[in-house]
């Protein structure tokens, strides 16, 4: 496996691989990887020739009072970790390396960000898009993996390929989890003993929502104040928003197939995200 902080390094090494007739599989990251993480990779090494990752915390996606700081940065746990999922190049550059020192083009998505996280975190998917478009004309893959958990993402990465017309099949992966249901996150690690034993209320919600939706239920606001209710019961939990959105990322009034129960909550001062395809099937 190597290991590269280098753009133009990492380009002459895909030409080879791409010049070999391989394909290429690529898995964005920022780094502290977790089981999350290895399902994309352990995906992306069985679907291609060729694995990459990259590891870049990326500045430009977190607001001013955000964690950028305090993100946890674990890079030789990282290369270990990624080489044992049959890894073959890390891609981790500076920010210097990939933002240069004067960039003045930015990619930014229209109508899909206006919503959820992106509503909630300003600028949040500029910054992805434009790091995702990036590190996608360095990298070059047949196909790259992300996970439903950042579903507006997903979503919104789809649509950026279409739209620019990346060569790149998009690759959605489900959400890996913790036992007690917890999406796994490299923000769980901020968890106390007490908030990691209210974090699993997130899941218990949507589990809870999903059976009421079983049962016919329809009305997107009783499942919204349903979800509400449960996870309010937790002193640590402050939420910050429960939707329930269409592929397009727009409130809907009646929950049909495809729809995203969508939620992000404060446990302490963590915010966590979660949510849930209705019918289990994404439909981009
Ligand atoms: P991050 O390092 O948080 O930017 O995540 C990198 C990629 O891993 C994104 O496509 C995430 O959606 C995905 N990912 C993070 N956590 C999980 C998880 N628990 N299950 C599946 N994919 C995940």
């Amino acid at each position: 496996m190597i290991v590269s902080h280098d753009i133009q390094k990492v380009r002459d090494i895909i030409r080879q691989q791409k010049n070999r007739g391989k394909t290429i599989g690529f898995v964005p990251t920022m780094g502290a990887l977790h089981k999350g993480h290895t399902s994309l990779i352990r995906r992306s090494a069985e679907e291609n020739d060729y694995t990459v990752i990259s590891i870049f915390v990326n500045p430009l996606q977190f607001g001013p009072n955000e964690d950028f700081n305090h993100y946890p940065r674990t890079p030789d746990e990282d290369i270990e970790k990624a080489k044992a999922f049959h890894t073959d190049l890390i891609f981790h550059p500076s920010a210097r390396e990939i933002l240069g020192t004067n960039m003045l083009t930015f990619v930014n998505i229209e109508k899909l960000q206006d919503n959820l996280c992106g509503r909630k975190r300003p600028g949040h998917f500029r910054g992805v898009c434009t790091i995702v478009t990036k590190l996608f004309n360095i990298i070059t893959p047949h196909r790259a993996y992300f996970g439903q958990k950042d579903i507006q993402q997903l979503f919104i990465i789809k649509k950026m390929v279409q739209d620019l017309n990346f060569s790149i099949e998009i690759i959605a992966c489900p959400i890996v989890r913790e036992k007690d249901g917890l999406a796994i996150s490299s923000r769980n690690v901020y968890l106390s003993n007490e908030e990691r034993k209210d974090a699993a209320v997130l899941n218990q919600a949507l589990k809870q929502a999903v059976k009421k939706i079983e049962k016919g239920e329809t009305s997107a606001s009783v499942i919204i104040d349903h979800i509400k209710n449960i996870i309010q019961q937790k002193a640590s939990a402050k939420i910050d928003y429960v939707s329930i959105v269409d592929k397009d990322m727009k409130d809907v009034h009646k929950i049909k197939k495809g729809d995203v129960i969508a939620l992000a909550v404060y446990i302490g001062k963590t915010r966590l995200i979660d949510n849930h395809i209705v019918g289990d099937r994404i439909t981009f």
